[in-house]
């Protein structure tokens, strides 16, 4: 059985439970689900779930209770994380914001609340490379991704920005594939990954 670790101190958490068991489903893989809002939960997981919310108060409360520097050490483990949108300026290097404490997951710089400014939400069909059909993403107050370092990946763009960005093991995305019922994206940054090829995977 797979552990599934969803950082739960804020933000849409049963969103991304319900996601990564459905692609564990879809990818014929028992998932077990926890939401780690302690320190000393995150060491025991497969791979993990940085979800939307609200960046400030996601970052402060990592910081607080000790989780932060265990999420580092996943990563510096080689194991998967997907990070949506307020997980994404978490896992940033930088989010132009003092008050976002970033964790230096993926080097890219993100800038708050940068998409939609117009139109607070939107929903678009993108082109994921690595999927086959377009992924209809789900843009809320989405940041824009700037800069991104020579080792990360494009693997989508929307109005000619990066909007999902792989860097190892993590992959982070400007909008949110919890909020649709497609678990592509789910299956893609956590299942289809190096840290779990060579695993026999059950019929
Ligand atoms: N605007 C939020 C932030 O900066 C992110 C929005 C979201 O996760 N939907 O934290």
């Amino acid at each position: 059985t797979l552990r599934a670790g969803v950082v739960a101190v804020q933000g849409d958490v049963s969103e991304h439970a319900e996601a990564v068991r459905r692609a564990g489903e879809a990818h014929g893989r028992e998932t077990e689900v926890v939401e780690i809002r302690d320190a000393g939960v995150v060491p025991d997981c497969d791979f993990l779930l940085l979800p939307g919310g609200e960046s400030t108060t996601i970052s402060r409360l990592l910081h607080d209770e000790g989780i932060a520097e265990e999420i580092v050490a996943h990563v510096e483990a080689g194991k998967p994380v997907l990070a949506t949108c307020a997980g994404l300026i978490v896992a940033s290097t930088d989010a132009g914001d003092d008050r976002v404490a970033t964790l230096d997951l993926v080097d890219a710089t993100v800038e708050r609340n940068a998409f939609g400014r117009q139109k607070d939400s939107f929903e678009a069909p993108i082109e994921v490379a690595g999927l086959d059909e377009p992924f209809p993403a789900v843009f809320i107050r989405a940041p824009v991704i700037g800069d991104v370092g020579e080792g990360v990946e494009v693997l989508a763009e929307w109005d000619g920005r990066p909007v999902a960005i792989r860097d190892g093991p993590v992959v982070a995305t400007s909008f949110h594939p919890e909020l649709t019922p497609d678990s592509r994206m789910h299956g893609l940054s956590l299942f289809e990954t190096d840290a779990l090829a060579g695993e026999a995977t059950p019929e």
